[in-house]
């Protein structure tokens, strides 16, 4: 636990922390150590380092979404999640970093400023660049850790913690995974609770784990799936424990390869990593078989109406009385709504809630949110299809590309390249299904590919199972 406070705060420079509980860590360290000399029974995470995104409640710990919103809110209990994870010994780091309540793919959009990937200063990098190492000059060009779970992405990637919850509405596990080298696992919709988690789009949200390896990945799953009352999502019998054996012969296993996924948008060098994967598959016996997802096409704008819709309905609960921030302007209720509104949301966030606005204006509903449902309904058939016709899992790229660097990442044209980006990861949760981001291998520049494997609602156990034969 010192260990991984000393590198927090040598790697205070990424920004991955929000919050550094550092007193509560010492406290539940002590506390662990304590039960550990005593004989007493422990807890699967017993004395284990764990951060925690800064859109999941804990008690007395400052939760602020990374808006301006909600800076000073001190939830007065724990997510579900979070409280699972210290009832088994787990030891609080802290809050991590992200876009604005989860709204991006960079965590460059948060309040608190942007997350750096760590691997922006790895040797590997560095040399390709010809620049020196951190600290003897300044660069601005560092990468993008991908988002919006940037924050929990670098805290593992940096070891400043073994675990991290991220979440996962359209991607934002998986995507910053990938980019900073570890794996990002999205369980199944309804496996895991979601009370305590600030909502995004309640529909797809969906608690995330972020480790650096899968067998990790499925000791936290046993951790937290299962029935929660608070939640009525959440299935009655998750079919624990998450122990994963070693698979040691793939040759019965059907693997997916969606053609609508070879996008022109994608690097070539992510395309070979993906081919080389499929290949390995197939030179050990498993089944590889091309097969198609039609309704890919309109996942992008599909995603997009719900989610504005779900945002603009979700964040009306923040009007300057109840939580966080409050303007103070006297003239009427309305003008305090809306100075508080303006004051403590981002463009981005206020951007979501117009255009959901615009989407559930009765003149407007059916053409838009109602089609939408439809759409979704339809992209997620595509994979019941695909998985009735005998396939286990499916194998995609996770991101386009690597990690780009920052001032590249902001550029205005790259705002739709970033919507774009999570072309291979929103489908999965307008269909609720699990999927998981695993490092492949490092490209030229030295930076991490990930490659995303997708499984059937509820085959969590499988799914990580055949990530972990092929991590
Ligand atoms: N990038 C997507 C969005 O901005 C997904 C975010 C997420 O998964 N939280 O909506």
């Amino acid at each position: 636990c010192q260990k991984c406070l000393s590198l927090i705060k040598k790697t205070k420079f990424l920004n991955a922390y929000i919050t550094v509980s550092e007193e509560v860590a010492l406290k539940q360290a002590e506390e662990s150590e304590k039960r550990y000399k005593k004989g007493h029974s422990l807890g699967d995470l017993d004395g284990i380092p764990i951060a925690v995104k800064d859109n999941f409640s804990t008690s007395g710990i400052e939760t602020t979404c990374a808006s301006n919103m909600l800076k000073g809110y001190v939830p007065p209990y724990n997510a579900t999640v979070v409280q699972r994870l210290l009832d088994q010994g787990a030891v609080l780091m802290g809050k991590t970093n992200l876009d604005e309540f989860a709204m991006g793919s960079g965590s460059t959009d948060g309040a608190f400023g942007p997350v750096k990937n760590p691997w922006s200063y790895s040797k590997q990098y560095r040399e390709k660049r010809k620049q020196k190492p951190h600290g003897e000059k300044e660069d601005s060009n560092w990468l993008i850790t991908g988002g919006s779970s940037g924050g929990s992405a670098a805290a593992v990637s940096a070891f400043t913690c073994f675990a991290a919850l991220g979440s996962d509405t359209g991607g934002s596990t998986r995507n910053p995974a990938a980019h900073c080298g570890i794996v990002g696992f999205k369980p199944s919709y309804g496996l895991v609770s979601r009370h305590g988690l600030i909502p995004l789009v309640n529909s797809m949200d969906v608690p995330g784990i972020l480790t650096r390896c899968v067998d990790d990945a499925a000791i936290v799953l046993g951790m937290l799936a299962g029935h929660d009352p608070k939640d009525s999502t959440t299935i009655q019998d998750p079919g624990k424990p998450f122990m994963l054996s070693s698979l040691t012969d793939v040759s019965k296993l059907c693997i997916g390869i969606p053609k609508e996924y070879l996008v022109p948008e994608l690097s070539s060098e992510v395309r070979s990593f993906w081919s080389k994967a499929a290949n390995l598959f197939e030179s050990e016996g498993a089944k590889v078989i091309e097969v198609s997802l039609p309704h890919t096409s309109h996942s992008i704008v599909c995603y997009h109406v719900l989610c504005t819709s779900e945002v603009a309905s979700n964040m009306a609960r923040f009007d300057g009385l109840e939580y966080g921030h409050r303007c103070d302007i006297d003239v009427s209720t309305e003008a305090m709504y809306a100075a508080t509104r303006r004051e403590g949301f981002n463009d981005v966030v206020r951007g979501r809630i117009l255009a959901g606005n615009f989407f559930l204006l009765k003149e407007n509903y059916a053409n838009y949110f109602a089609k939408a449902q439809k759409v979704r309904r339809l992209i997620a058939n595509d994979f019941v299809n695909v998985f009735n016709s005998g396939v286990d899992v499916l194998l995609t790229p996770t991101t386009l590309s690597e990690a780009v660097p920052y001032p590249e990442f902001i550029k205005e044209d790259n705002r739709t390249r970033s919507a774009q980006d999570d072309i291979f990861t929103q489908a999965v949760n307008m269909a609720g299904l699990p999927a998981v981001s695993v490092p492949v291998a490092l490209s030229n520049q030295g930076l991490p590919v990930g490659l995303q494997f997708i499984g059937r609602a509820f085959c969590d156990q499988q799914l990580l199972t055949v990530a972990k034969w092929f991590e």
